[in-house]
């Protein structure tokens, strides 16, 4: 039997928290593996529960609703952001709980690596050079966000024996594991599998997806890159996953990690979320991605809360018309006003409802955030900023062509901003207007 690993790597950066993250698409393919007759094992570097981590003495620091603090160790700064006064680190497992678990994992015929942010990819290869060490006879494959965004970098600099591209994994795997067989589209694949939860030992909470990809183009995103074609899934599929995750795993928390989860809500999201209402579920669920305000209409928001939604998060990004219409016309304020009364009425607390902006893009002035930021005040709703981080691939990209040269650890949100002309300063005076800001929503 074909022995696979499965491996979610560290984050290497200057801040990280746990906000519902779990590797998804590994556990998609853990499942397409093990439904092909593979042997599977998950490596999952940032599982706040692995028993290793208890045994070593490191409990779950956590917060509201199945979040929390990862694991942390300071590290290194690589040499390419040597300057940046800010300590750097490690999150998640330590390197010698890792070290143990590969030494018991013998005899691994292919370990999968998947990968996230372009920026992190330092974890990567030195997950990579660690399985050398330990699992010498094992074929690394590697894949995942970064990998898809960045593959040259990837296959140049990261040691992996093979390096996935592709966003549809499934050919490639079928091929280099368990030998040529029909391969399954986009759609076909996740409506025939289903994350492999069950190869954690314990949930404080799910992160699930009720449909691929996103209809729109930010000019900042490159969601059309990692997901060509937008789809829905089943909603029997769906159900079946939400039963699993309350009955079986006993989950009180879901996140819905969708990019476009309200996009035609009278096909998707209203039919879908009835039907799991009649299921009488009693699980909280969380959009830690961002909903569309333009789709949060009475019905909607009134499905919102009846359904138990407690974390609501709007994508606005910026208030000025002028970034709305350059950067692809997600959002317009007048959309985000209309869902934010729409959700009031239907009962959410101002505490529940959050905005996201963005802060440090190259064409964005500080004067310019300041008032995003103070448009969200009159809202009387809290406020998250996204610093900006170039994505390689997006429409942005194109135009910003000072990052093209640089190592794309510069590519990192916390550090991005430097190089469009902010300030360390300015960026923390953002950050205490949104504080104050919130501190008044929490006190009202
Ligand atoms: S930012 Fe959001 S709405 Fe825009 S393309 Fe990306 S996922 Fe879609």
């Amino acid at each position: 039997m074909h022995k696979v690993l499965l491996v979610n790597p560290w984050i290497y950066d200057f801040s990280a928290f746990d906000l519902w993250s779990k590797p998804l698409g590994l556990l998609y393919i853990a499942s397409f593996l093990e439904k092909k007759g593979c042997e599977v094992l998950l490596l999952d570097c940032l599982d706040r529960y692995d028993p290793l981590l208890l045994e070593a003495g490191i409990t779950p620091e956590n917060r509201l609703y199945g979040t929390g603090k990862y694991h942390a160790e300071e590290i290194r700064k690589p040499g390419a952001i040597n300057s940046i006064p800010k300590r750097f680190w490690r999150f998640g497992m330590p390197v010698s709980c890792v070290r143990n678990i590969l030494r018991r994992t013998k005899e691994v015929d292919t370990v999968l690596i998947t990968s996230v942010m372009t920026y992190w990819y330092q974890g990567v290869f030195d997950m990579i050079g660690i399985i050398r060490e330990e699992l010498p006879g094992a074929n690394i494959v590697l894949g995942g966000i970064y990998a898809q965004l960045i593959p040259d970098h990837a296959r140049k600099r990261s040691g992996a024996d093979l390096v996935i591209s592709d966003n549809n994994p499934c050919a490639v795997l079928q091929e280099l594991i368990i030998g040529k067989d029909k391969c399954l589209s986009t759609e076909g694949f996740y409506n025939a599998y289903s994350p492999a939860y069950h190869l954690y030992d314990k949930h404080s909470s799910i992160a699930m997806l009720t449909s691929l990809g996103c209809p729109f183009y930010c000019s900042y995103c490159a969601s059309h890159l990692l997901a060509k074609d937008f789809l829905f899934f089943a909603h029997e599929k769906i159900i079946d996953e939400i039963e699993m995750y309350t009955k079986r795993l006993q989950v009180q928390d879901i996140a819905l990690y969708d990019d476009a989860l309200l996009y035609r809500a009278e096909d998707h999201f209203l039919p879908l979320f009835e039907k799991i209402l009649e299921k009488d579920y009693r699980i909280r669920f969380h959009t830690p991605n961002g909903i569309h305000a333009r789709f949060v209409t009475e019905d909607v928001a009134a499905m919102l809360y009846r359904s138990n939604f407690k974390t609501i998060r709007i994508g606005l990004e910026s208030s000025n018309v002028a970034f709305q219409n350059k950067t692809g016309n997600k959002v317009y304020n007048e959309e985000v006003e209309h869902a934010v009364s729409n959700l009031l009425k239907a009962g959410f607390s101002r505490q529940e409802i959050g905005i996201y902006i963005m802060a440090g893009r190259f064409d964005q002035s500080v004067d310019d955030t300041k008032r995003t930021l103070e448009f969200v005040r009159c809202l009387g709703v809290k406020v998250f900023i996204s610093e900006f981080s170039p994505v390689p691939g997006s429409f942005d990209w194109r135009q910003d062509a000072h990052f093209k040269n640089m190592d794309p650890l510069w590519q990192n949100n916390s550090i991005a901003f430097l190089r469009n002309g902010w300030t360390i300063e300015q960026m923390q005076k953002m950050k205490d207007i949104k504080n104050d800001i919130n501190h008044s929503v929490v006190n009202s």
